[in-house]
């Protein structure tokens, strides 16, 4: 793997956005201080400030490669943090002019950074360092004017004038990283959230909602609550339950991965089959077993779509075993005239018991059609 690649493969996969923020923090800062340099050097703002900014210039370099080298990010923080607080900010402070300089930018810059590269008491001991150096080297400013290496006025307004923009690029930057990485992180918390929805309301082989899911969705219909969007009015509404013919059969003969392939399909046939807009819904009832609740204007139309589920399963080619034809019974009911999902659910198994005494392949219901 090629260096660049290495560099990418970290940024991406191994760093955490700390890490990052560290590293462009080091970056910025290690360019932002050789630019100074060279402006200090070419203007001559004096001895003094040429020296600290060179100090802070090998001090951010050798902390940055090390850190790179012996993948010390963590430390390097701290030691970034602490080092800039206690020795060089009172270094530059008095070294470039003090108090009119670009100096109280930096050190809003320094609190910043504080906030969000460290976390806990780290965090809280460099705050109280920072705000202690800060009055302290201010006060010093109007106390020991004497102490504060002075330069002409042009510079100070040059010196205000690249303090901001340092202080806006890496603030621009830091800000733009977290919130990115905020946007990233709802949205696979949003992604996750609507999976272990999915897998607390669905059966994972078939697809289809479970048990829980239909019992809640039929309590809602018993209690006329309107949830989720989708009308809950036990009028119009009819519960079928099926049950796979001699599926025992079925898996001693073909194998349980094909049982558990013929149950795939018969439950994808039958939620082809269901509006979920219409606030319908196919559900494994048990193993194979399953409930459909439908809507229809009547029970004729209802029967007709139920056996049309049937007949759509019997029909089926199953391509590994040509000569197969799969069976369902079912019987259906209407949900009006009982008084909660139990007794519903409990005729409409009758029914199904019905069909299969008959010879199975058939829906029961509605004695007239
Ligand atoms: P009937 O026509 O009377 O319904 O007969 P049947 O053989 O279908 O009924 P029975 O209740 O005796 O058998 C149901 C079988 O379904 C038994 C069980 O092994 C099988 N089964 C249950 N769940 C699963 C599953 O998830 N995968 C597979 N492959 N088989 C399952
Ligand atoms: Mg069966
Ligand atoms: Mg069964």
């Amino acid at each position: 793997m090629s260096v660049v690649e290495r560099i990418k493969t970290f940024w991406k996969e191994k760093a955490d956005l700390k890490t990052r923020m560290y590293y462009v923090i080091m970056v910025v800062g290690a360019a932002a201080i050789l630019t100074s340099l060279i402006i200090t050097i070419i203007q001559g703002y004096g001895a003094p400030a040429i020296i600290t900014t060179a100090i802070c210039l090998v001090f951010a370099v050798t902390l940055l490669v090390l850190s790179i080298w012996l993948h010390i990010e963590k430390i390097g923080r701290y030691i970034m943090a602490y080092f800039v607080n206690i020795i060089f900010m009172p270094l530059i402070f008095f070294a470039c002019g003090g108090v009119e300089s670009g100096m109280p930018v930096y050190y809003l810059l320094t609190l910043f950074i504080i906030g969000v590269l460290l976390e806990g008491k780290g965090r809280i001991i460099a705050y109280i360092i920072c705000l202690i150096v800060l009055d302290t080297t201010i006060a010093l400013n109007y106390l020991r004017p004497d102490l504060i290496v002075d330069m002409e006025f042009g510079k100070f307004v040059e010196d205000v004038f690249i303090t901001l923009i340092i202080a806006s690029a890496t603030i621009i930057v830091i800000i733009s990283m977290i919130v990115h990485a905020y946007d990233k992180e709802r949205h696979r918390s949003e992604e996750l959230l609507e999976r272990l929805r999915d897998l607390s309301i669905k059966d994972e082989l078939s697809g289809l909602y479970n048990r829980r899911e239909l019992f809640r969705r039929l309590d809602t219909i018993y209690q006329n609550k309107s949830g989720d969007s989708i009308p809950a009015s036990k009028q119009n509404c009819y519960v079928a339950m099926f049950d796979i013919d001699d599926f025992k059969k079925l898996n001693d003969t073909y194998g349980h991965i094909f049982g558990d392939q013929v149950l795939a399909t018969v439950s994808a046939i039958m939620r082809n089959q269901m509006s979920e807009d219409n606030g319908e819904l196919a559900a494994r009832y048990g193993g194979e077993e399953f409930v459909c609740v439908l809507r229809a204007p009547d029970p004729e139309e209802a029967y007709h779509r139920v056996d049309k589920i049937r007949q759509e399963i019997s029909a089926y080619e199953w391509k590994e075993v040509p000569d197969l034809i799969v069976t369902i019974s079912g019987g259906i009911t209407s949900c009006e005239g009982y008084e909660d999902a139990n007794l519903v659910m409990h005729d409409a198994d009758s029914l199904l018991y019905k069909a299969k005494k008959d010879g199975k392949n058939k829906i029961k219901g509605f004695d007239h059609i």
